[in-house]
């Protein structure tokens, strides 16, 4: 298994050494409870909790309060968005969301429409962008959130949240956006000053998994949300439960080394990412999905004519691991939500690759994936009869 090209960074990364080292004490020696006030143990506890609050916050430049620990993004986006709605029901019952957000969004979405919430799904364009102008038309004086991914898990295009953030707030909602894809991979300094709320996972940037943020501006203040997990009172009552300190050192070594590598990381990646499909781009009639849009640096996502992608997956899978989606969708055999919303052709959508890169990845890698891809397409296609009769 070791011999495999690891390209799905965008579904999981592995816990980097450092963040390991930083954790590992946490769960022996100084194991206290954080909530422990009357032994050395909690205060030890407690003192870890609050330097990897320090260090979250100065890494994204935000304040310590606006930082809720969860189990991970989706909990933070069941957080956020039924927070909103038990919040702002009183003012209105509509949230605007886009047909391409992650799962979490759109399941979280659709239990809130169950219960009498309308929302409203925007299209993406074939660059997978939200139109700015039917955000526009959508807001009413009854939306109280408005939802969009800032970069994609399947394709990385990131959309524009400085113009969504400031139509958002000038119609009166709030704005939450999923960043956690983004984080590490692109600067999140000023997009987290334009965002009401945010979510954060420890598993995609090198930190722990079952650890993850909910980023809150003005939390306590205008913007605090009703807890959702009771019990306990912990974090200021945000959200209870006891609160797990080596995975939140974790998170916090993972952040800031993520913050500090960022711009030579973004760099290399680039290089990787330029490589990687210039190389699947010499494979007859392959197109790159997500090509003219602004996307993050380590994503490539690539279509093969002519080529089932199951099978095309099945292939590599020995050799490759990549997937054709986001990890959570992978078991469906229907194509991508993303791919379908960004109207590319179902055919073509069967037919797709994400690859995703990072820290680990080399050149070396790249070059050998591309071999591997380029042959595996070119047997697939030997035995598709439709191959054959695609010029006669
Ligand atoms: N949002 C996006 C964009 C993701 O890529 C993922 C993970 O695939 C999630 C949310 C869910 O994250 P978690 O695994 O921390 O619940």
């Amino acid at each position: 298994m070791h011999d495999q090209l690891y390209f799905d960074c965008n579904a999981t990364t592995p816990c980097s050494q450092e963040v390991v080292d930083a954790m590992l004490p946490y769960f022996h020696q100084q194991f206290g409870n954080p909530s422990s006030s009357h032994h050395p143990y909690g205060w030890l506890a407690k003192d870890a909790v609050e330097e990897a609050t320090q260090k979250i916050s100065k890494a994204l430049g935000v304040h310590p309060t606006s930082l809720i620990y969860t189990s991970g993004a989706t909990e933070s986006i069941n957080m956020v968005l039924k927070g909103v709605a038990k919040k702002m029901k009183f003012k209105g019952k509509h949230i605007i969301t886009t047909k391409a957000e992650h799962k979490a969004v759109l399941d979280v979405c659709a239990f809130l429409e169950e219960d009498g919430f309308e929302v409203s799904y925007l299209d993406v364009d074939p660059n997978g962008l939200i139109s700015i102008e039917t955000l526009n038309k959508t807001l009413r004086s009854d939306t109280i959130l408005v939802a969009v991914l800032y970069a994609n898990n399947e394709t990385g295009v990131i959309q524009p949240l400085d113009e969504i953030a400031s139509l958002s707030h000038k119609n009166g909602s709030l704005l939450f956006s999923d960043t956690t894809q983004a984080l590490g991979k692109v600067d999140l300094t000023e997009i987290l000053g334009q965002v009401d709320f945010a979510c954060f996972s420890g598993h995609k940037v090198y930190g722990p998994k079952g650890v993850g943020l909910t980023y809150i501006k003005d939390n306590l203040e205008r913007n605090s949300l009703p807890s959702f997990i009771q019990g306990g009172g912990q974090q200021k009552e945000q959200r209870g439960g006891t609160i797990n300190t080596p995975l939140i050192v974790g998170l916090a070594e993972a952040i800031m080394l993520a913050q500090e590598n960022l711009n030579r990381e973004q760099e290399r990646l680039l290089g990787l990412r330029q490589h990687l499909e210039t190389g699947l781009l010499n494979i007859e009639g392959a197109v790159l999905n997500n090509e003219t849009s602004l996307r993050l640096p380590n994503t490539v996502h690539v279509s093969f004519p002519y080529v089932d992608g199951a099978n095309l997956l099945k292939a590599l899978s020995n050799r490759i691991a990549t997937s054709n989606g986001s990890a959570c969708n992978s078991a469906s055999v229907e194509p991508s939500h993303v791919l379908t919303a960004m109207g590319i052709d179902r055919g073509l959508a069967y037919a797709s690759l994400r690859l995703s890169m990072g820290k680990y990845s080399k050149m070396a890698g790249v070059e050998k994936a591309i071999e591997i891809i380029t042959d595996t397409v070119a047997r697939l296609r030997e035995s598709n009869i439709l191959w054959e009769r695609r010029s006669q």
